[in-house]
């Protein structure tokens, strides 16, 4: 046993330091690693695995909801970018540069994507030519490159992966309700598979995409209170259409701009998944996204090779059949408390334990991974049992998720407390504010909080306040926090 703790005793408690415990999470447990330069990180398997659950459940859904999949280029025309200089001015602080092919000089420079709206939009002036060609609607799954200072595993890359929607339509109304399908179609996929609750909401001015009309953000609470942009949705109106000179003829023949849209989540949803489930033994990943959801583990006692690991390799061979992703860990070099953490530390919902105890009396028992309760099951019953427990399992750690976002959601009317809650308690502060850029700014500049969405849920009972920092007539309740 004394082995077994050290095992655990390596990762630095949550409460201690959170920003440690996140980064010991992800490097023991083997999601990710440094790369040799700075700023970029390597997915190995364990997080990659998770990343391709991801595409897989909202590949389904994007597709479901009529999107097709291609492939644009990397790189991008220096050209292309400065047609449009709010958008290039937004991005010019991060973009990579390619300026030489093998020895020749380019004579433009190539920027590396950090992200495709103008490569896109000037593919989609090539296509587009009357309203029978729309709605275009184009998703892209690749990885994109933007040169960060600070940056952390997962939450803040140099290089990294995700997926972008563009589309195109005849009207401005059928783009706003693109962008809000897209944001919800988010909150369905991160609510249900990865067990995270999320406000939907409009971002402010201040904080929408270079370019974009509006951005819709859907924001998650992390265990240490910080806010997560989590996805974001954005109606681009025609800005890139009149840029990139993307028209149509209409149904009345006359040529119009088209109306557009860019969405996109990124690899970072693995971070959020880290720091919303995890606790100091390690990670607790929710059934439908975890690379191995039970491993079995054979209790190695006596001649129990000959006893227990036929009974262990059965239980592995039927769960696998009932489509289960289920591992054995037979490894003779470890002991069955060692493993168990192990495990219990990679986050693996389900472990069920079989020892010549259980083989005699034809039963097994399951360990729950997010609440370590035990329960001996008949052999029998075991397929069946294990269904449900994953269920309850994926349904357990949303309700605790948001359960803690419930908790740390506060209302305040008064500045000071304001400050007092986000300094000592962090969550989310629903505030009314005025609507002027200049009290977000103070308000930032004073407390490191920023309006995460004005969120699109209202209480229609609850009357308007005053501006939380200036006191005039507020205009919007907003979500305030601090954020990754
Ligand atoms: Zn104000």
């Amino acid at each position: 046993m004394a082995k077994d703790e050290r095992f655990v005793k390596k990762i630095t408690p949550k409460s201690e330091d959170f920003s440690r415990w996140y980064l010991e999470i992800i490097r023991k447990t083997e999601l990710a690693d440094y790369a040799p330069m700075k700023g970029i990180m390597v997915i190995r398997p364990d997080g990659y695995a998770i990343w391709e659950h991801i595409q897989r459940l909202l590949d389904k859904r994007i597709k479901d909801s009529g999107h097709v999949n291609a492939y644009f280029p990397l790189f991008i025309p220096e050209s292309f970018l400065k047609k449009e200089m709010e958008h290039l001015e937004g991005f010019a602080p991060e973009v990579a540069w390619v300026t030489r092919g093998g020895q020749e000089e380019l004579e433009e420079r190539l920027a590396v994507r950090p992200t495709s709206e103008a490569i896109v939009g000037s593919m989609y002036a090539k296509w587009i030519h009357s309203y029978r060609d729309l709605p275009v609607l184009i998703n892209q799954w690749a990885n994109i490159v933007r040169w960060e200072k600070v940056t952390r595993p997962f939450l803040r890359t140099t290089e990294f992966l995700w997926q972008e929607g563009h589309t195109a339509h005849e009207t401005s109304g059928e783009a706003q309700e693109e962008t809000l399908k897209i944001l919800s179609l988010y909150k369905e996929f991160v609510e249900s598979e990865l067990a995270i609750p999320v406000v939907e909401g409009r971002k402010t001015p201040r904080e929408k995409f270079a370019g974009a009309m509006e951005t819709y953000a859907i924001e998650a609470l992390m265990s240490d209170g910080k806010a997560l942009q989590m996805g974001t949705s954005h109606n681009l109106g025609q800005h890139f259409s009149r840029v990139f000179d993307i028209r149509f003829e209409d149904r009345e023949q006359k040529l119009q701009y088209v109306w557009q849209t860019s969405w996109g989540v990124t690899t970072r949803l693995i971070g959020a998944l880290v720091m919303t489930h995890g606790d100091d033994s390690g990670l607790r990943l929710p059934p439908q996204v975890a690379p191995i959801q039970v491993v079995v583990i054979p209790i190695s006692l006596g001649n129990w090779k000959e006893n227990v690991l036929p009974a262990a390799l059965a239980i592995e061979k039927e769960l696998q059949q009932a489509g289960w992703r289920v591992r054995i860990d037979a490894r003779e070099e470890f002991t069955p408390g060692w493993k168990f953490s192990e495990w219990e530390m990679r986050g693996v919902p389900l472990r069920i334990e079989i020892g010549p105890r259980d083989i005699k009396e034809k039963r097994a028992v399951l360990v729950r991974r997010d609440v370590q309760i035990k329960e001996s099951v008949p052999i029998t019953e075991l397929t069946s049992r294990v269904k449900e427990i994953l269920r309850e399992i994926q349904a357990a750690l949303f309700d605790q998720a948001l359960r803690f976002q419930k908790e740390n959601t506060r209302t305040v009317s008064d500045y000071d407390e304001f400050k007092e809650v986000i300094e000592s308690q962090r969550g989310f502060i629903r505030s009314w504010w005025c609507g002027d850029e200049s009290c977000e700014d103070r308000i930032k500049e004073e407390t490191m909080a920023t309006v995460r969405v004005i969120p699109l849920e209202k209480n229609e009972e609850e009357a308007a306040g005053d501006c939380i920092y200036c006191r005039k007539k507020g205009r919007e309740l907003a979500l305030f926090a601090r954020a990754y």
